[in-house]
């Protein structure tokens, strides 16, 4: 891959695709490239170490008017393409959720861009549907999630929560999807409630489904961050004596900013009294459950409506690949199936079709890489490795507490470790000694992210910048912890001590 330019692609023809000899040869070469990129992957920096527009800068800006040869595309691969990249693989990747690739997940990939199918329809790409039916059965199994449930593969667990509240919406029974919402008198406000710590994709559900930011009310959460279900029933009765129609409260199983599990088992008392559609929001959490040791964290959801999960996340599944599991997939069917004339099919009433489940028509072949790589790693490899993580999360929180200089600031369930430093700072004020204590420790993040060897991001806990560290690479081993431990106090040190 390193093999100079040429100016123009002698071997393409003037119709049809790459000869299978070349496919060959470049297939070969680019599995070799990847092999070694994951060798060497510690000696590039975590965080691109470039500037807006860099990137942009080298590239021409108009394509090119003929072919080139595929020697001198993979070169740029190289030159221009790697040192754009924020490496997501590295294993001192511990920023936002850590999250890995693996090989079986790759050649998952590999295969289903050979494929190409949409699976729209079931004869449009069997395979794909009992695949996708199956191995999230298997999935759910290794969950330890009840039968009840059913699975659909999206691409992104926020497009998996928009369609559970559409599916709530569709439940209420007001020809919401006949009659739309807007210019309605006969229609009351509808409400959807979730903690203050939910992530945003439930607010972007909202905007979406044409409920408007108005029908979400933040529940406030706990000194652990998770949800007050006292709060959640007073505002749910509030609502109802305004007129207000609640139906549908989202509860997070390991919330974006802390991994805060809100109380499943007292939620669903509230949902199941007002009759409101529960969706437990597990995007980041669940694969956890795949631990047998740790499936309490699941508790009270055998209760729920739906739930979602991202093997994109914590299953060393590629991105993208994000998993609702719903009880009623027939009011999910009953919001977004459409059948027009060229789509009807003779088997259409004995087999499930992808495409009646959502906004998609076409829908990729994501079943084939979980399927592999559970296959790959067996329910006992993936939980020992999602163990592991919490081990070292747990080692590294341990780290933390020795420390006088260094707090945490809320407990650590999973795998992400939420801290900052505090050392003894002097001023005036408590409001400005905050304020210090703040402009320190993202100065910290700064310069650890600088270094390129490892990569942090941050949340504000309680108005307290916060650091995070999350481990969820499959590289990621106790070495990498005591680095970035390592690294943080170096820059403690520098930051204190200018000179
Ligand atoms: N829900 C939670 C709890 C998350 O942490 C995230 C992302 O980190 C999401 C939803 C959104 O995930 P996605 O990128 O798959 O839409």
């Amino acid at each position: 891959m390193t093999e100079p330019a040429k100016k123009t692609n002698k071997g393409s023809k003037a119709t049809g695709d790459m000869s299978t000899e070349d496919f060959r040869r470049f297939g070969h070469e680019i599995v070799d490239w990847i092999a070694s990129y994951f060798e060497r992957i510690e000696d590039l920096p975590v965080l691109a170490q470039i500037e807006p527009g860099d990137l942009k800068a080298q590239l021409p800006p108009s394509p090119p008017q003929t072919g080139e040869p595929m020697d001198a595309i993979l070169a740029d691969v190289d030159r221009l393409i790697v040192p754009a990249l924020t490496h997501w693989s590295h294993p001192s990747f511990f920023a936002y959720f850590a999250t890995s690739t693996s090989a079986p997940g790759i050649f998952g990939e590999l295969l289903s861009a050979a494929f190409d199918v949409k699976s729209m329809l079931w004869r449009t790409s069997p395979a794909s549907t009992e695949l996708e039916e199956v191995v999230l059965d298997w999935l759910r199994q290794m969950m330890g999630l009840d039968e009840g449930f059913s699975g659909i593969i999206y691409d992104t667990a926020s497009v998996s929560s928009m369609h559970a509240i559409a599916a709530a919406r569709e439940g209420v029974e007001m020809r919401i999807r006949e009659e739309g919402m807007s210019g309605r008198e006969d229609l009351p406000l509808l409400r959807v409630y979730a903690s203050e710590q939910a992530h945003s994709s439930i607010d972007k559900g909202i905007i979406t489904l044409g409920l408007g930011q108005r029908s979400l009310r933040k529940i406030p959460t706990d000194d652990q961050f998770r949800m007050d279900t006292k709060a959640l029933a007073e505002a749910v009765e509030e609502d109802k004596r305004k007129g207000i129609l609640p139906f549908c409260v989202v509860a997070t199983v390991g919330t974006t900013s802390t991994s805060s599990i809100d109380p499943v088992r007292s939620i669903v008392e509230v949902c199941q009294k007002h009759r409101t559609w529960l969706h437990v929001d597990a995007a980041y959490a669940g694969s956890a459950a795949v631990v047998p040791e740790m499936q309490h964290i699941l508790d009270g959801c055998e209760r729920a409506d739906s739930l979602v999960v991202n093997p994109h996340k914590w299953l060393f599944t590629p991105f993208d690949l994000s998993v609702l599991y719903c009880r009623q997939m027939d009011l999910l069917r009953r919001a977004f199936s459409l059948v027009p004339e060229y789509l009807r099919t003779p088997e259409q009433d004995k087999v499930r079709s992808g495409s009646d489940y959502g906004v998609q028509l076409g829908r990729r072949f994501r079943a084939l890489k979980l399927w592999m790589i559970i296959r790959y790693f067996g329910h006992e490899g993936l939980a020992a490795r999602i163990r592991e993580h919490c081990r070292l999360a747990k080692f590294f929180a341990a780290l933390i507490e020795k420390s006088a200089e260094w707090e945490l600031l809320a407990p650590v369930p999973f795998a992400l470790v939420c801290f900052r430093a505090r050392p003894p700072v002097e001023a005036e004020t408590e409001e400005i000694r905050a304020k210090k204590l703040d402009a320190l420790n993202e100065a910290i993040m700064h310069g650890v992210n600088a270094t390129g060897q490892a990569f942090l991001s941050h949340t504000k806990l309680n108005d307290k910048l916060t650091l995070r560290l999350s481990i969820g690479n499959i590289r990621t081993s106790e070495r990498h912890v005591r680095r970035i431990w390592e690294l943080l106090n170096e820059q403690l040190a520098r930051l204190r001590n200018p000179n």
